[in-house]
Order: C-alpha cells, then structure tokens, then sequence
C-alpha cells in the first residue's frame, strides 16, 4: 500500500503551528571492555527533537554552475517545473527526479491489517520542493547555460530545444581562478574570472555574490555548492591552515596554499550560509573546519558518490556481511567530459584516487574473522580520459573474493554511468537534506536548551564519497547504513521508532 501523507498519533509528537515537536528514546548499546571481558550494557537516553515546519525559500549558488552537472541540474528542475516533455526515438519522455533519495524513493512507515504501507521519504517532514529553488552560480567560463547544456551533451536535443529560452538568460558570475588548482588543461576555459591576486579581495568579491544573490531573488536562505573541478590537494601547512586565525590570516596574506574551493568555503561560512563540497580535493583544511564549528554553520563533503563508488559501496557490505572476502578490487574507469579531461592531469587524479580509496574501510574493519588487523583487500583505481564518449563514463569493476574451503569468487561489472544524470539527483538531495538539518533541533534530557547537529554534517554520508564526519567519530559507507541513517532520524523527528526490519509480527506462532 502506499500513501502520499500521514500524521503520527502518539502522545510523544506535538504537531504545533511552527514545529513539530517529538520525544524520542535511543537505544544503543555500550559495550565495556576491561581485563580480557567484555559486557554489553543496552543504554536508552530520552531526545526531544523540534523542527520547524515552514519552508523556506531556498536560494542555491553552484560553483562551477556551467559544467555538466551545473547544467544538468539547473536544466532538470527547469524543466520539472515548467512541465516540459521532450521527444525522443522511444517516444515522448516526461521531466522526473529519477535517483534522488528525496523526491523518488519511498519508506515503509508501517504496516495496515498484516500489509506493509509506504510513504514518500519527502512526506516525512516538510521539505523545500526543488522546483521551487533559485538557481544561480559562479563559472570561470563565461558561457550562458544553455550554451553550457549544449557543451555539455548530456541533455536530448528536444530537451536542449525547449530549455533554450529560459537557460539562456542564465550567466555565470565572474569566479576565483588560481591556475596552480586545476589542470594546466583548464585554461582555455578560465574568461570569466574576478581580476587580481588578492586573496582577501576574492573573498569579499564572494561574499558580496551571496549576499546581492539573497537580495536579488528575496531568499530566505541560500546553500554554496561546489561542482566545479576538482582541484588538487591543498597542502595542509602548520600556521598557515591548520587553525581557523590563521586560515583567515592566510587568506589576507594571500598565501599560494589557499585554494578557490576553501575561499568560497570561507565565504559562505562566514556568510552564515552552509556548504557542500561536491568534489574530492581538500577544501576543508583544518582551519575551515574549525571556522563552521565556531560559527555553527553546516559543511559538508566530500565528492558525489554517484555510479561506481555507490556500487561498490553495496557490493563490498554484500560480500563482508555474507562472510565472504574481499581479496582485490580493481576499479577502472574512462570517460570523456570536461572533469575526465580535468583529471587527467596526475595532481587533479590524486584527489579522486584518495577519496575513491578509502569507501570500504569499515566494512573490512568491521569483520575480524575475514580481516587480520592491518589487512585490507588490494584496491586500485584507474581514471582515463576517453574524449569520444563524453559524460557517459564507463566503469569496469573486478572483484575477487575468496570464499568457503579457499574457493574464488570474481565478480566482474561494466556500468555505464551517465554522469551528469547521475549526479544532478545528488546536487539536488544534498541540497534538501541540508536545508532540513537547518530547520531539525534536539536536546537530550540534561540539556535545557535546544541545538542544532554538529556542523559537520554526517547526515549527508548516503550522497557521498568520502563523507565527513565530526573530529572522533566513525566514518560509514555502507551505503544502507547510511540511507537507514537517514531515513530512522527523520522518523526519530517524528517519534517513530527505527526501521528495524524484525517484523516480529508475521513470525507469531
Ligand atoms: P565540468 O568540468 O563539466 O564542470 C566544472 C565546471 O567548473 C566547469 O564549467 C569549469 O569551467 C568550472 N570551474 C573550474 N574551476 C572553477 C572555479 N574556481 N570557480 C568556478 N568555476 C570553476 O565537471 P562536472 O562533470 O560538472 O563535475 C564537476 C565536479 O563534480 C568535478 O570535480 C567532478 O570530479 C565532481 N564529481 C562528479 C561526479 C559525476 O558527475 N557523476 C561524481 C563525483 C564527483
């Protein structure tokens, strides 16, 4: 059965005119270690969550907005809210939100008479329709963003006919280009950058951008994503980065470690406006951290986890949880869009062979029968540039598990993963659940005030590559883990118990 809305009857919800407010009781698990024994004490701690239940207007700033996935998103929800269909040799095919979690996938909220009932997860709590969003960007490109659709091919030409009219009244605003951060192959792009050298000069420049964007389009809030290229890694340098004084000190001094990505960190942080860092490079150093922290505004990152990875991330928590081992994974990729040609350049590559190496950690630590301590499967990644097939990126996966009594299993996969396609949905959740962790607050039974979650936003693992998380606390990539992450704390919002999948129910003698 499925139901588009529902209300929660319990005597620990209050559905309020500007909240809704619910208390909740989380049990976990501590274990204590000492002396060679181990005790297993179940914990239960009371947590009153509040959120707010009016929507704001969202304003969304994307960094690199005249790339594939800048177009793709923009176009996409355009086209969603003009109700544009488009023909194509099948026939005529209708806008959707087609792999985001928000708008197309569901949650069983229950069950009815023995029969399971699904709700959409954006009927869970009040969310920002995407249609409603207000788009705008930074390029170094200067193109209009229909322009940049047509660059970027990812789009039916009947589509790219109809978005015409409205993409092309869209511009990019001028951005920060350090030529050392991207590829040398980049250049050519680089015709709409904000003059000078002076760092501190940039940073106010963006901060300006946000803050005339919010008055322009009468947002209430505005979210900053980066979609642009990946850059390298910054180097992480005592004095310089490590600490926010001197991140801030830095960017005056205009030190050459600071990289485009961590200046609009800044600005957006300072801005009071969360950011989402969609690429794999190391925007947030250390002292950028620790600024969200002090301010408390939410960061997020790293790197869209969209074909390959995600699948990797399912597969590998398939094979460790059935107790089989993962003895080698070699990852291999071509594509030929701008980002393929973007890494190619060996630093650039770096960045997303660091974030694409670590996504099965905890699943191999989580199994010591399979996994000495120390051991781990043989993991490569390759990445070639391969102009010809454009934003439809091919992966091909082999991997090599050792099974009962010394037997081999190998799974081999080729997926072709239409980027942009891919990755637009993402832009499209990240943004969302942000914005609702914005609006979520809670207090444990000590507390007297209520607060929002910490500022490194872990929340958004499920959409991600290398997720961040709070200094200390485990990282998981387990991609249902992570969805289930979501999906129980927005029921905890609403007093629900997590989805334990028990189903005590139907094993009743
Ligand atoms: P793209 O090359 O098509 O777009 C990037 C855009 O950023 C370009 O238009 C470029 O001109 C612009 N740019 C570069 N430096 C800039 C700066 N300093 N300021 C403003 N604009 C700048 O790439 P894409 O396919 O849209 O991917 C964007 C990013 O997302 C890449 O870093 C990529 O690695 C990452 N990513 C993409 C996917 C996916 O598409 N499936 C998945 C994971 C991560």
């Amino acid at each position: 059965m499925f139901l588009q809305n529902f209300k929660v009857e319990s005597p620990n919800v209050f559905y309020g005119q500007d909240h809704i407010e619910s208390q909740y009781d989380y049990n976990t698990t501590e274990v204590v270690v000492s002396e060679g024994t181990a005790k297993a004490v179940p914990k239960s701690q009371t947590f009153y969550f509040k959120t707010k239940t009016r929507v704001p207007k969202l304003g969304l700033l994307l960094v690199g907005w005249g790339g594939n996935n800048g177009s793709t998103v923009t176009g996409g929800i355009i086209a969603n809210r003009e109700g544009i269909s488009w023909r194509t040799k099948k026939g005529v095919q209708e806008p959707n939100y087609f792999g985001s979690i928000t708008q197309s996938s569901t949650i069983r909220l229950g069950t009815c008479k023995g029969e399971d009932v699904y709700v959409p997860l954006k009927s869970l709590l009040p969310m920002v329709n995407p249609n409603d969003i207000e788009i705008g960007g930074w390029d170094i490109n200067s193109a209009d963003l229909a322009s940049a659709m047509k660059r970027a091919q990812v789009f039916d030409y009947d589509l790219q006919r109809q978005l015409e009219p409205y993409m092309s009244k869209l511009k990019p605003m001028p951005s920060i280009y350090y030529e050392d951060f991207i590829a040398a192959n980049q250049a050519d792009r680089a015709d709409n950058v904000i003059p000078g050298k002076d760092k501190k000069k940039h940073l106010e420049h963006i901060r300006s951008d946000i803050r005339k964007f919010k008055e322009e389009k009468k947002v209430d809030k505005v979210i900053v994503l980066w979609t642009a290229n990946t850059e390298r890694f910054a180097e992480v340098m005592a004095g310089v980065n490590d600490t926010a004084e001197n991140l801030l000190k830095s960017i005056e001094e205009s030190h050459p470690e600071i990289a485009p990505s961590t200046i609009f960190a800044v600005a957006s942080i300072l801005e009071g406006c969360a950011f989402i860092n969609g690429s794999p490079q190391n925007t947030f150093v250390p002292g950028c951290i620790e600024l969200a922290v002090e301010k408390k505004v939410f960061i997020g990152g790293d790197d869209f986890k969209s074909g390959q990875t995600k699948y990797k991330s399912m597969l590998v928590d398939y094979l460790v949880s059935s107790g089989l081992k993962p003895l080698s994974i070699a990852s291999y990729n071509h594509l030929g869009n701008n980002d393929g040609k973007n890494l190619s350049s060996q630093r650039q590559f770096r960045s997303k062979e660091i974030s694409k190496s670590n996504v099965v950690d905890d699943m191999v630590a989580s199994n010591d029968i399979l996994f000495k301590p120390g051991e781990h499967p043989d993991h490569i990644v390759v990445i070639k540039y391969v102009p010809a097939v454009g934003d439809s990126k091919r992966a091909l996966d082999e991997y090599t598990s050792e099974i009962f009594m010394g037997g081999q299993n190998v799974i081999v996969s080729h997926n072709t993963c239409e980027d942009s396609l891919l990755a637009a949905p993402l832009i499209i959740d990240l943004v969302l659940m942000t914005e609702l962790a914005q609006r979520i607050e809670y207090r444990t039974g000590t507390m007297t005030e209520y607060t929002c979650f910490h500022p490194v936003l872990s929340l958004l693992s499920f959409m991600l590559k290398a997720p961040m998380v709070p200094d200390g606390t485990p990282v998981v990539n387990a991609l249902f883990k992570q969805k289930a992450c979501i999906d129980n704390i927005l029921r905890a919002c609403l007093g629900l118990p997590p989805e334990n999948d028990m189903r005590l129910e139907h094993k009743l003698h």
